[in-house]
């Protein structure tokens, strides 16, 4: 999606585009993967020394219900992403790296419509551990 694509689509929610807005927008095209609002924060504050987390996590939901985003949970912690395709994601419970792992989730969506329900969003979470963390041996500590 180019910006003026996307910029085209906030307009239509009535989400006017002010110069935070538009560096948080820019940390999303510049940032593949999966991030945070802090993770945002940390990154937007260095160029924009006024803005606040908490405009942040508004924009970002904003931007979310343009459907430029996508969001998950874990843990307590909303993961957003651009990959608006429909796959799983994979959460290493060591590192706590976020990798997708492409699969097709369309079942789920058709059982949840078989008994009469809408599906408005399908989150897959795969937990485990990485490849990385594997090499190193699991340690003690991330047993619990
Ligand atoms: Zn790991
Ligand atoms: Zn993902």
């Amino acid at each position: 999606m180019t910006l003026s694509e996307q910029v085209e689509k906030l307009r239509k929610y009535n989400f006017k585009i002010t110069p935070q807005r538009l560096r948080v927008i820019e940390y999303i095209n510049e940032s593949p993967g999966h991030f945070t609002a802090e993770d945002v924060y940390r990154s937007v504050v260095k160029v924009e020394p006024s803005i606040t987390v908490a405009t942040v996590y508004n924009i970002l939901r904003a931007v979310t219900m343009s459907g430029i985003l996508t969001s998950f949970e874990v843990k307590g912690t909303t993961w957003y992403e651009t990959n608006l395709e429909r796959h799983a994601n994979f959460v290493c419970l060591s590192c706590g790296s976020i990798e997708d792992i492409e699969i097709s989730c369309n079942d789920l969506g058709k059982g949840a419509e078989s008994k009469g329900y809408k599906v408005e969003n399908i989150d897959v979470i795969v937990r485990g551990y990485c490849k990385e963390c594997l090499s190193k041996g699991l340690s003690p500590e991330i047993m619990n």
